[in-house]
């Protein structure tokens, strides 16, 4: 057993990226506590016609988490983020057909490929098939301005990427796209409009750490249904479920 023990640690490192705490690979309960209101349904900011869903707020553990995954190349850790917001929306009845991700282009000759370990996560604990859907699109790389606090809002406002093109003509289903962390939500926004336009009947958006920027208005569902049951099912239910 100690063997083990010995063997695992080299394999992959067994504490918190965040903190260090032991045994806590790859985010411990106190740097990744519960969200009180659960993973979502929230509404993007950039667009809020498009469902959010988030592991958590990208505060200071998930964040150390995140990028301590990055940074050191640590796909295995953020597949296992991805698990765990998938096995969350598993629990919330989330329905989708495929799942998809950001795509970035590689940086100084090293793949970016973060939200597809993120998203190999979520499709794994989904039981979708993960689809390479969106092929990067040109513009300043936002990942390394995620790593200094206030700059990542700066660099997501000033960017004005053009939307990614789809690689596929989609015939309806519901896509949920994938991305590791959000900001502001434009990427998130301007992907789920491609998407759209591609032919697929719903988008929503799935990431790992969500920055209070990227929260739209309130899903009211109660508000919602309250209308619906007044005007029945004719009434505007966009963007709640
Ligand atoms: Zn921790």
């Amino acid at each position: 057993m100690a063997i083990l023990t010995v063997l695992g640690g080299f394999l992959r490192p067994p504490d918190c990226l965040a903190c260090g705490a032991a045994d806590a690979w790859p985010c411990c309960a106190i740097c990744l506590p519960p969200e009180p209101f659960g993973p979502g349904p929230w509404r993007l900011a950039a667009d809020p016609a498009v469902t959010m869903w988030a592991l958590g707020l990208y505060g200071d553990g998930l964040r150390g988490a995140v990028l301590a995954g990055e940074l050191r190349g640590q796909a295995a850790a953020l597949a296992a983020l991805g698990r765990r917001l998938g096995a969350l929306l598993l629990a919330a009845g989330i329905g989708a057909d495929l799942v998809t991700w950001i795509a970035a282009r590689p940086a100084r000759g090293l793949p970016r490929d973060h939200a597809r370990q993120v998203a190999s996560g979520v499709a794994g604990a989904l039981d979708l098939p993960l689809v390479d859907l969106l092929v990067p699109s040109s513009g300043r790389d936002l990942g390394r301005a995620r790593a200094g606090r206030g700059r990542a809002d700066r660099a997501d406002l000033a960017s004005a990427r053009p939307p990614p093109r789809v690689r596929h003509r989609l015939l309806g289903g519901r896509v949920l796209l994938v991305d590791d962390v959000v900001t502001t939500g434009r990427t998130l926004a301007g992907a789920a409009a491609a998407l759209r336009r591609a032919g697929a009947r719903e988008v929503e958006a799935a990431v790992l750490g969500a920055s209070s920027t990227a929260f739209g208005p309130p899903v009211d569902r109660s508000r919602a249904a309250a209308r619906l049951a007044r005007r029945g099912p004719r009434g505007d239910c966009a963007g709640t479920r």
